[in-house]
C-alpha cells in the first residue's frame, strides 16, 4: 500500500478548560471513515453516554471536512458538522455547509475541529495558519449572523477576501428549537439544530484566516480526473431529462436541470418550482399561491439586482446577493440561498410579494434560525388562527390573518427573545402543537420542519426524508433523484422516475442513500457531484488520499454509515414507529391542482417501510440492524456508546 501523506490533523477544543490543541487519528480510522459526515459518526458512536442530550457540555461537535475539500476539484466546499439533533429525538445532526469554510479549515493545515465543554463565558475560536486560540465573545453575543462576522473581521482588520466565518445568532443562544449555524454570509449548517449545541456550549464564532494548500496524494492523477469530471459536467446537462412533473403538466415546455444553474439559481428555480405546483402555500393548504408566487418572483427577478454567489471552486454558484427594487424593501440588500427559504416565507405564510419574502428570509437568517423552523410553526398558527382554533388573547394580541408580515416580523422577534407567544414556539414544533391543541394543523415530520417543497408530489423525496435520512431530514437525500432532475443508472434509475409509482421507492431510496452517505464524507457539494459517474468520484479520493477505494468499497462504506447512523439511534432510544411520526396531511394524496393525486397514503408508507427496512436489514419489530448486516459491514467489531 503507498504510504498517505494527506491526512492532517484535527483541532480540539475544549471549553471547560480554555485548551485548544492537535488530535492525530490512525490512518486506519482515517482511511475506514474517509472524512466528514462518515468521520463524524464514527467518534459520535465512541463517545456516546447513556442519557446524554444535545445541550449537555460533554456533547461533542464534529466539523469534519472530507479529503477532497479544499482541492482544485470543482465545487470541493463541502465541511460536514455532526452532533447529536436538539430538534428531532432520538436523532443526530448531520449538517453540510459549503462556502469558504472547509477549505480554508483544510488549507490552513487542519482536516477538522472537535468542540467539547462549555465556557463559563461566551468566546469564539480563532484559527490561523497551524494555529488555534479561544477569545472573548462577550461583545458579540446578542449580535446577529450577518454584524459577527464582521465584527469577527474587523478584529482582524481583514477585508474578509482571507478570512472564513461561522457563528451563531441570537436563536442559537437563547437555545431556540431550530437554530442554525450561519457559515460564510451565504452558507450554513441549517438542519438538525446545531445552533442550540453551539449556544449550550456559550460558543459564538469560529473564524479563520490563512492560505494554503491542501496535500493531495497523487496530483497529477487528480488533475487528469478533474478534466474528466469537466468532461463528465457538461455531457450531463447534455443528457439530462426533463422533470417528470414537467412532462406530465407542462407538456411542450420541458424544465431543464440549467435552470439551477448560473446566477442567482437558487432564486431562479422557484418560479418553475411554483409552475410544477411543488411550493407550499398556506401550511399546504392551498396549492395556487405558490404558482402565483413564482410568477410574480420571475417577474420580479428581471428587475432586481441579482448576483449570484459561490463557493470554494465553484462555478454553479447557487448562493446569491440581492438587491431589492421592487415594494417596500427596495433599496435593501439580502443574501442567502433563497430557494426554500423563499418558499416557507412566502407562500407559505400566504405571502405573496416575493420582496417580503426576501426580507423575511433576511431577518430568519440574521437570527440563525432554519427557514422551517419557527416560520413553519407560524404558518400553523396563521391556519388555526384563520379557522378560529386559537384566539387573539393567545397570540398576544397580533392578527395572524394569512400574509400578516408585520405579526409575522413580530412572532420571529418574540420566539428568539422567548417571550410571549414567542416563548411558546422556541420550544419547537410538538410543543407548540400540543399546547395549543392543534396538532392536526402542523406540517412537521417527526415533529420536525421538513425540508420545504411540497413533497407529496415526489412521493420518493418525502420517503427519504421520513424514513431513510434517520438524522435531519436532509442527508441521505438525493431529492434532483425524487424530483427528477437527474437520472442515476449506478442506483438502478435509468429513465426519469414516474411519481405515481410507489413500488421503486424501497429499492432506489437505499441505493442513492448508500451513496449519498459516502458523497456526504468526501467533500465535495452535491450539486455537483449529482453530474459526475460515481466511479470518478470515488477515484478522485483515492487519488487524494492514497488509498485505493473500489467503487464497491465505497458503496459498502456508505452502506456502513447508514447502519451506524441506526445503530446510534438505537443506542438513543429510537423505535421502529418513530419513522411513521408524520401529519395526517402529509400521508393524503394532493386533492386539487397540478399535481391532483399524486403523494403516498399512511398504509403505502408503512409497506414501503418496511421494504426498505428489508433490504437494509432493519428489524421491523425492534429497528435494531441485524448480526448478518452488522457483520457484513463490519460492525459487530465497533462498540457503540459507553454501556
Ligand atoms: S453549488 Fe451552491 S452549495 Fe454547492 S458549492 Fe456551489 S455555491 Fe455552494
Amino acid at each position: 500500500m503507498q504510504p498517505s501523506i494527506s491526512f492532517q490533523p484535527l483541532l480540539e477544543v475544549d471549553l471547560t478548560a480554555g485548551t485548544v490543541g492537535p488530535l492525530v487519528l490512525s490512518d486506519e480510522v482515517r482511511r475506514a471513515w474517509v472524512g466528514g459526515t462518515g468521520l463524524g459518526l464514527y467518534l459520535l458512536s465512541q463517545e456516546l453516554r447513556p442519557g446524554m442530550k444535545a445541550t449537555d457540555p460533554d456533547c461533542p461537535i464534529y466539523i469534519f471536512c472530507g479529503p477532497l475539500t479544499g482541492s482544485d476539484v470543482l465545487s470541493s466546499s463541502d465541511c460536514a458538522l455532526t452532533t447529536l439533533n436538539p430538534d428531532i429525538e432520538h436523532h443526530v445532526c448531520s449538517a453540510h455547509a459549503h462556502g469558504f469554510f472547509g477549505s480554508r479549515l483544510r488549507q490552513t493545515g487542519w482536516d477538522g475541529i472537535i468542540i467539547r465543554g462549555r465556557s463559563e463565558q461566551p468566546v469564539y475560536l480563532w484559527i490561523e495558519d497551524g494555529r488555534g486560540e479561544l477569545r472573548p465573545a462577550v461583545d458579540m453575543w446578542g449580535a446577529d449572523t450577518f454584524e459577527t462576522p464582521q465584527r469577527l473581521r474587523e478584529l482582524a482588520q481583514s477585508d474578509g477576501s482571507d478570512m472564513s466565518t461561522a457563528c451563531i445568532g441570537p436563536a442559537g443562544e437563547n437555545l431556540v428549537w431550530g437554530s442554525s449555524v450561519r457559515v460564510d454570509d451565504f452558507s450554513g449548517w441549517n438542519t438538525g439544530g446545531p445552533g442550540v449545541v453551539w449556544g449550550a456550549k456559550n460558543f459564538k464564532a469560529i473564524a479563520i484566516r490563512g492560505t494554503g494548500t491542501v496535500p493531495i496524494h497523487d496530483p497529477q492523477r487528480l488533475a487528469g480526473l478533474i478534466e474528466q469530471m469537466a468532461l463528465e459536467m457538461a455531457e450531463s446537462e447534455a443528457v439530462t431529462p426533463p422533470w417528470p412533473f414537467g412532462r406530465r403538466f407542462l407538456a411542450g415546455q420541458p424544465a431543464r436541470v440549467e435552470s439551477y444553474g448560473g446566477g442567482a439559481s437558487g432564486l431562479t428555480a422557484i418560479p418553475m418550482v411554483g409552475e410544477l405546483a411543488l411550493m407550499n402555500g398556506k401550511n399546504f393548504s392551498d396549492t395556487e399561491i405558490g404558482v402565483r408566487f413564482g410568477r410574480r418572483l420571475g417577474k420580479d427577478l428581471r428587475k432586481w439586482k441579482v448576483e449570484s454567489a459561490g463557493g470554494w471552486n465553484c462555478e454553479i454558484a447557487c448562493h446569491h446577493r440581492t438587491t431589492c427594487t421592487t415594494g417596500p424593501m427596495a433599496g435593501a440588500t439580502f443574501t442567502g440561498f433563497g430557494g426554500e427559504a423563499m418558499e416557507e416565507l412566502g407562500p407559505n405564510l400566504g405571502i405573496e410579494d416575493p420582496a417580503i419574502a426576501l426580507l423575511l428570509s433576511g431577518v430568519v437568517d440574521g437570527y440563525g434560525l432554519k427557514a422551517a423552523s419557527a416560520p413553519r410553526i407560524i404558518a400553523m398558527l396563521m391556519e388555526a388562527f384563520e379557522n378560529d382554533e386559537i384566539s387573539l388573547e393567545q397570540t398576544g394580541g397580533l392578527d395572524l390573518s394569512w400574509g400578516n408580515y408585520q405579526s409575522v416580523l413580530a412572532l420571529l422577534d418574540l420566539t428568539v427573545r422567548r417571550e410571549g407567544l414567542g416563548a411558546l414556539i422556541a420550544q419547537g414544533f410538538k410543543t407548540t402543537a400540543v399546547t395549543l391543541g392543534i396538532e392536526h394543523r402542523a406540517m412537521h415530520m417527526k415533529w420536525n420542519g421538513f425540508q420545504d417543497y411540497d413533497q407529496r408530489a415526489a412521493p420518493l423525496f418525502l420517503f427519504q426524508s421520513q424514513v431513510v435520512s434517520g438524522a435531519d431530514l436532509s442527508s441521505a437525500i438525493d431529492a434532483e433523484l425524487a424530483f427528477g432532475v437527474a437520472i442515476k443508472p449506478e442506483s438502478g434509475v435509468d429513465e426519469v422516475l414516474d411519481p405515481e409509482d410507489l413500488s421503486y421507492i424501497p429499492d432506489v431510496a437505499f441505493k442513492s442513500a448508500r451513496w449519498t452517505m459516502w458523497e456526504n464524507s468526501a467533500g465535495m457539494c452535491h450539486f455537483l457531484v449529482r453530474h459526475l459517474h460515481e466511479v470518478t468520484h470515488v477515484e478522485a479520493v483515492s487519488a487524494a488520499t492514497g488509498h485505493e477505494y473500489t467503487y464497491a468499497e465505497a458503496l459498502r462504506t456508505g452502506e456502513r454509515l447508514l447502519v451506524l447512523q441506526r445503530q446510534i439511534q438505537m443506542y438513543l432510544g429510537f423505535t421502529p414507529d418513530e419513522d411513521l411520526v408524520i401529519a395526517e396531511r402529509l400521508v393524503e394524496k394532493i386533492p386539487d391542482g397540478p399535481a391532483k393525486g399524486l403523494g403516498i397514503t399512511a398504509e403505502e408508507l408503512r409497506d414501503a417501510r418496511d421494504r426498505y427496512y428489508a433490504i437494509v436489514g432493519f428489524s421491523t419489530v425492534t429497528g435494531a440492524p441485524s448480526q448478518e448486516s452488522l457483520e457484513w459491514l463490519g460492525l459487530d467489531k465497533v462498540t457503540v456508546g459507553r454501556p
